[in-house]
């Protein structure tokens, strides 16, 4: 016998059309998905509107277990508190959520692949390398299985955790489309975002769906860019900013550009004014990263977080110059819970 299908990596349409071929309404896969996304019943015995002939038949065709929560990784401050989640798949490779909790919103940050393929040199997924893409049901999965730990909802996603989203669009669009569906798990479009190391061409595909958009870019200029961000060869700055200024129409959803701040490499003044010459304060917001390294990492041995007055004098110059700036600092930082590092810790203690 075939083995069971794990039914979070089918689509609406997907399910619809195995409902009909098997001689059921098309409504069911709707009252199915309600029952798992929606109610958290993943038992189909237990799906009390539905008929029994076709709770039989999805067990016997499908299964609806969810990946496993392996370690969680607590930590508070003042600015609210932050988990982060090991999650053991189906294959044995682990993955990580990180869960950051202020007042009433809860932001998870979801893994889009195992690793990355996009090499950029600031980076502690990318010195796992690429292993594989996640399904779109090991990207939903993440969203549920941190919803039963808290016992409440996810408001806002950020595609920020390992991988590259837009690099296995398929399957990010996929799960999109049911983590954003009212009758599943209802998180609104303006409120999740995907971040993105500047793959254009994905880009254009996800636009439709009005989610937010953040694009890394940690440079003012192609060299400094191609040097720590592989990507620029194939997408320079000046490809991005014709995208934005082609793309987004003033005043509409602004587009986040990530700057990770890196001592002595992006962090002068004089690439602070480059930026200011480059963008347009209708179109685009920044989000300052200064460098968050690991206690012990020696893939970042190079590079060192910028001093504070630095980061305020780069700040300053761009909220001068009219730049909505937010400046992130990774709550996760001393327990090494940033993109790729905790999982990179595990692997190192296995
Ligand atoms: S920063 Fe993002 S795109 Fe770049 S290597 Fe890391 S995970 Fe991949």
């Amino acid at each position: 016998m075939a083995a069971k299908e794990w039914i979070l990596n089918k689509s609406q349409k997907e399910l619809e059309e195995f409902c009909v071929a098997n001689g059921f309404k098309k409504f069911g896969a709707e009252q199915v998905m309600r029952w798992i996304y929606s109610e958290k019943i993943s038992d189909f015995s237990k799906m009390s509107n539905i008929s029994k002939s076709l709770r039989e038949k999805l067990d016997s065709n499908f299964h609806s277990e969810l990946s496993k929560i392996i370690n969680i990784h607590k930590e508070w401050d003042s600015g609210g508190d932050s988990k982060k989640y090991l999650i053991k798949l189906a294959d044995e490779e682990i993955i990580e959520s990180v869960l950051i909790s202020y007042k009433n919103r809860k932001t998870l940050c979801v893994s889009s692949q195992i690793g990355c393929k996009m090499g950029c040199v600031y980076c502690e997924t990318s010195g796992l390398g690429f292993i594989r893409n996640l399904t779109s049901g090991e990207i939903i999965s993440q969203v549920l299985i941190v919803e039963n730990d808290i016992k409440d909802k996810i408001t806002n996603i950020v595609f920020m955790g390992m991988g590259e989203p837009l690099d296995n669009v398929l399957e990010v669009e996929k799960s999109l489309d049911i983590i954003s569906n009212a009758n599943f798990l209802s998180v609104a479009p303006r409120k999740i975002t995907v971040s993105t190391c500047g793959l254009l061409n994905g880009l254009a595909g996800i636009e439709k769906y009005k989610y937010k958009i953040a694009i890394s870019l940690n440079a003012a200029d192609n060299v400094t860019r191609s040097a720590i961000m592989p990507v620029n060869k194939k997408f320079p700055i000046e490809d991005i900013t014709a995208f934005i200024n082609k793309r987004i129409p003033a005043g509409h959803n602004k587009i986040t550009i990530e700057y990770v701040l890196i001592k002595g490499l992006n962090d002068s003044v004089e690439s602070a004014k480059k930026l200011v010459r480059m963008f347009s304060p209708a179109k685009v917001k920044f989000n300052l990263i200064p460098l968050n390294k690991e206690k012990n990492s020696v893939y970042l041995r190079n590079f060192e977080r910028p001093g504070d007055n630095v980061l305020d004098n780069f700040k300053s110059k761009l909220i001068k110059a009219g730049f909505i700036v937010t400046v992130r600092f990774s709550k996760a930082q001393s327990i090494n819970g940033g993109c790729g590092q905790l999982r990179a810790e595990k692997i190192r203690s296995l």
